[in-house]
């Protein structure tokens, strides 16, 4: 097992009295794909949102061994979390390009030019695209904008809610064929919350099901696509 990049401890998250995460434990290897699965519910959501301090929470969060729970946000950004929110997360109002320096923005290397052409090399439809309004992109242009945003800021760990959301089975699956490839060029850390399971467990490393707020199973990926829990709730076979 390699080093923990992202290890939680205890984590509870709350909106005012209503109590959602009730001290979960979870770690994500350095380098490595999770996925989180569960019900409507489950606290998934809330889960990527109490990493990047956008909701009340105790308990210990660890960047690289680093305690950053309850840091402000823009801190944990600056150390290299990026955020994909369910619902996109673009500004429609500025240009796809426009999108992608506002991503970069922190960055202080030069390459953001670099950066841009890559991404533009990954999803040319964005290229194609690069003046468009982000509000009138399609529902997976705009999934692909998000990410590629996110991805300006170099980020060690990606937190993707719902990818999928929305998409295309065929746009989907060129989406995910897409994050295993940057997964295994840049290394980057991800963690994926993703009602499609079957998806997600293919490219995942490792895997947590969230049941009401506690971690109801965690496991290898191939194990939990092998556990027959797993399958008849999230794989319906
Ligand atoms: P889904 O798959 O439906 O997106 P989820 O597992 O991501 O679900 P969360 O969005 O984390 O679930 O929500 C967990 C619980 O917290 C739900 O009962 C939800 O109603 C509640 N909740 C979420 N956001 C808020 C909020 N801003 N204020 C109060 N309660 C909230």
């Amino acid at each position: 097992m390699s080093t923990p990049y992202l290890e939680v401890r205890g984590l509870r998250a709350a909106y005012g009295d209503i109590q959602v995460l009730h001290g979960i434990d979870f770690t994500v290897a350095e380098g490595q794909i999770a996925v989180i699965l569960g019900a409507n519910g489950a606290g998934k959501t809330t889960t990527l949102r109490a990493l990047c301090a956008m909701v009340a929470t105790e308990g210990s969060i660890k960047l690289a061994g680093e305690e950053i729970g309850r840091r402000p946000t823009a801190d944990i950004v600056r150390r290299g979390v990026a955020h994909v929110p369910q619902g996109r997360g673009t500004f429609p109002e500025l240009s796809v390009e426009e999108n992608l320096q506002a991503g970069g923005f922190v960055r202080t290397d030069g390459e953001v030019r670099a950066d841009i052409d890559r991404w533009y090399g990954l999803f040319p439809v964005l290229g194609e695209r690069r003046r468009q309004a982000a509000g009138s992109l399609s529902g997976g242009e705009q999934q692909m904008l998000a990410i590629a945003r996110a991805l300006m800021l170099r980020p060690t760990l990606l937190l993707l809610d719902e990818p999928s959301l929305g998409l295309a089975p065929m746009i989907t699956r060129e989406l995910f064929d897409h994050l295993t490839v940057i997964n295994a060029e840049s290394g980057t850390t991800m963690l994926v919350v993703e009602q499609n399971a079957s998806l997600a467990l293919s490219m995942a490393d490792q895997a947590y099901v969230l049941e009401a707020g506690e971690v109801a199973l965690s496991g290898a990926a191939e194990e939990l696509v092998a556990d027959d829990n797993v399958r008849r709730a999230y794989l319906g076979y």
